[in-house]
């Protein structure tokens, strides 16, 4: 299961093999692999790279041990 990576909503949209949308947050993301690349999409819908991730908001690192 997929989720938004900066709200944790499970409502997202599929728009691409690899690509998801939240409307709660205005969001794209894309996820291959453990790389994950999040967007914001600007009113007149170009994307911008989402630089404001509060450090611990995303949850991509593997625990060890
Ligand atoms: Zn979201």
């Amino acid at each position: 299961m997929t989720t938004c990576p900066i709200c944790g909503q499970r409502d997202i949209g599929k728009i691409g093999a690899d690509q998801y949308y939240c409307g709660d947050c205005c969001v794209e993301f894309m996820v291959r692999n453990q790389d994950l690349k999040i967007f914001n999409v600007e009113v007149d819908g170009t994307l911008t790279l989402y630089d404001n991730i509060m450090p611990g908001t995303v949850n991509l690192e593997v625990q060890k041990g």
